[in-house]
């Protein structure tokens, strides 16, 4: 009640306006009459807690005062905020009524009305105003219609939209976005070849050149998984703890474990901790077990690492006999501190969750989950 009394403001306004602008008096004073009557009306309905019959009143008012458009769109969105969709839908529907509305303002208010929708479940309703919107060349709209997209997991509808409209997807988050609903497309319908057509769509998306190394390497093509996760590798060594172990399969399935070796101290300085750890393995089986230590002591000060020094004390105990009860007991403590961690983080909003997600269940944003970092991390 007390935030519908907020619309008084652009009516005061709007008075103000005609008053002073109007040099004719009779006219002035005759939509002074039509406004003070349609308010009247309005405030009584809104202090009687008739709120919609208020509302319908004070929408009125647009026709002698257009200028407060903006103040009626921030009352629908308090109006959304607060769950009470079928209000924000009425102030939009009663907006798109009024004949005086720019084509700019229009589409603000499709748009908001489309949002209603969403937010209301109403997605059919929302899907056909956006894929107006979207013949009108609004790229806001694209943005919804994926949101929109990945909530009914209707991938294909998404592709589609981006093969015949993809001049509206100029943004990275969109492209990215694309290349996401080809991997679920693919996954779904079991053709991995479908994800090759966004390799390359957009620098920095890791999805594809994943998915595709799994698919290869479950069918047993060591070759190709070999290349699309070192392709991966190269661009960020971000995701590495979601495919070192099968690599390091793959080229022991070729034979190429030297390869591996040297592509692990290509890596080794700027890698995560898993790729120091799986480095310092090897040394061990090489009989390097001192410089394993030193790699990973030197490693540890400049970026503590719990993973890495559990690995650490791993080492030790098997170095001396003497300590290895106290120092395994020690790990033991460590191993159940590592258990408690989350494995996966969200850059963009700090979700954190055991489970990887492409898509972050809390921000929506597609690649912005990825294995922990720092101290706790990978
Ligand atoms: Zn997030």
């Amino acid at each position: 009640m007390v935030e519908l009394l907020f619309l008084l403001l652009p009516v005061a306004a709007g008075y103000g306006y005609i008053m002073g602008k109007n040099s004719a008096r009779s006219k002035a004073h005759e939509q002074n009459r039509q406004i003070t009557s349609e308010y009247s009306k309005g405030l009584k309905f809104l202090l009687d807690r008739e709120e919609d019959q208020g509302l319908e009143h004070l929408i009125n008012l647009l026709e002698v005062s257009a200028d407060s458009v903006e103040h009626y769109l921030t009352l629908a969105i308090m109006f959304r905020r607060r769950g009470e969709f079928d209000r924000a839908i009425k102030i939009h529907k009663l907006l798109l009524e009024q004949a005086n509305l720019n084509s700019d303002t229009t589409t603000s208010i499709l748009i908001e009305l489309a949002q209603d929708y969403i937010m209301a479940g109403l997605l059919d309703c929302a899907e056909e105003h956006l894929l107006n919107l979207v013949e009108r060349l609004n790229a806001k709209a694209i943005e919804l219609l994926f949101d929109l997209y990945l909530q009914t997991k209707e991938w294909q509808k998404g592709i589609s939209l981006y093969e015949k409209n993809g001049s509206l997807f100029s943004k990275h988050k969109l492209k990215v976005a694309v290349a996401n609903f080809y991997c679920e497309q693919s996954i779904l319908i079991e053709k991995p070849k479908l994800m090759r057509k966004v390799l390359g769509l957009e620098s920095g998306v890791v999805r594809p050149l994943f998915e595709l190394g799994k698919a290869a390497f479950l069918r047993e093509d060591h070759v190709k998984a070999i290349s699309y996760w070192r392709d991966l590798l190269m661009q960020t060594p971000n995701y590495t703890p979601l495919f070192l172990d099968d690599l390091e399969a793959c080229y022991k399935n070729l034979g190429l474990c030297d390869q591996f070796e040297t592509l692990l101290e290509q890596e080794v300085e700027n890698g995560g901790v898993l790729i120091k750890i799986k480095y310092c393995r090897i040394l061990v089986n090489n009989s390097r077990s001192s410089d394993a230590v030193k790699l990973l002591t030197k490693s540890l000060k400049k970026q503590p690492n719990i993973r890495g020094f559990s690995f650490l004390l791993e080492m030790i105990t098997s170095q001396n006999q003497e300590i290895k009860i106290v120092i395994e007991q020690i790990n033991e403590l460590v191993q159940s501190y590592i258990a408690t961690k989350t494995e996966f983080q969200c850059t963009q909003c700090g979700f954190s969750s055991h489970t990887l997600y492409w898509s972050c269940p809390s921000c929506k944003h597609w690649e912005t989950i990825i294995p922990s970092r720092g101290l706790d991390g990978f």
